[in-house]
């Protein structure tokens, strides 16, 4: 069965309804069946416009589940958001950013995903809405493992809630492939760096994906920046331990211990980045 809700309401209660697949942008929803037709229900959302979009309000920014990256790019957004913009212009191609959802890339839950790194970088939630209640939860909590979240089945992710509290931070994103475009990544890097009037770090945060199961956050590292002054660069200071928290494999892409050495790299370029030393 395929159901096309124009409403939010509409879609929940397809969802309670019974056991469907959720279908946004279809870009990792159909390259997943492989040579397989879909079976079972399918709740197709990409006709709910109220999902659309970026708004804000006093506390927080909200992107809308189905905003494509290419709204994100095209969407005027704070500075701390630029990691999140640099992450969405390396989603495959125009093609692939014009489809391809929010919602949908945390929901697939690949390690790999580009949007996961920058959003945890902004300690964003995500909302999740059924037929019965809405409710909100850290990403950082809601990923829990490869391809793996706690989303129930009768859930759409119906919204990303960014706090506005470091809005003025620099952000930077850099992505490692086996090639330029079209890639998925090796490893991938945001940072959010605030600093003070006298150009010392008050808050830092640090996110690698592609090198464990779920994207991390350095949370040592992050603590030891605070304080430093920036003028120098911020990537000398990162060391092997930092990366403590990733537990990177082998596979097609590049052996656990590149993925390593890369990272280390990629935390300092992008450290570095973000206040403007090269
Ligand atoms: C050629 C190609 C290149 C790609 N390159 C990249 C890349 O470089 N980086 C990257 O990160 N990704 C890449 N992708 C993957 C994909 O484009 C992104 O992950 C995209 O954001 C997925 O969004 P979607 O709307 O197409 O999701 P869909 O394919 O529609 O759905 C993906 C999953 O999320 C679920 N879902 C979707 N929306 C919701 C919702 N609102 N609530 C609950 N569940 C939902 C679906 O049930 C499905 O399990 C690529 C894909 C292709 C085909």
């Amino acid at each position: 069965m395929y159901i096309k809700p124009n409403t939010l309401d509409e879609a929940v209660l397809a969802l309670a309804a019974e056991p469907a697949q959720v279908l946004s942008g279809g870009t990792d929803f159909y390259p997943a069946l492989g040579d397989r037709p879909v079976r079972g229900a399918v709740v197709d959302v990409s006709g709910l416009r109220e999902l659309r979009g970026v708004t804000a309000d006093a506390a927080r920014i909200r992107i809308g589940g189905l905003t494509t990256w290419s709204e994100i790019i095209r969407t005027p957004l704070p500075r701390c958001f630029d990691a999140l913009k640099a992450a969405a212009r390396e989603v495959g191609s125009a093609q692939i950013q014009n489809r391809g959802t929010v919602a949908g890339n945390l929901c697939n839950a690949s390690p790999a995903a580009d949007g996961v790194p920058p959003l945890l970088a902004l300690d964003a939630e995500v909302e999740l809405v059924s037929k019965s209640e809405a409710r909100r939860m850290p990403l950082a909590e809601f990923i829990v493992g490869n391809r793996k979240t706690r989303r129930r089945a009768d859930e759409l992710l119906t919204s990303v809630l960014v706090p506005r509290v470091v809005e003025n931070a620099a952000s930077a994103f850099v992505k490692l492939g086996a090639r330029r475009y079209l890639v998925i990544s090796i490893s991938m890097v945001a940072a959010v760096v605030l600093l003070d009037d006298a150009g010392r770090v008050a808050d830092a945060r640090v996110a690698v994906g592609s090198c464990s199961a779920v994207a991390r956050r350095l949370r040592e590292l992050e603590g030891e920046l605070v304080g430093a002054a920036a003028r120098e660069g911020l990537g000398r200071r990162v060391r092997q331990e930092h990366l403590a928290p990733l537990s990177p494999i082998d596979d097609v892409r590049a052996t656990a211990e590149y993925r390593m050495d890369a990272s280390l790299a990629l935390v300092q370029r992008v450290l570095n980045a973000c206040v403007g030393v090269s």
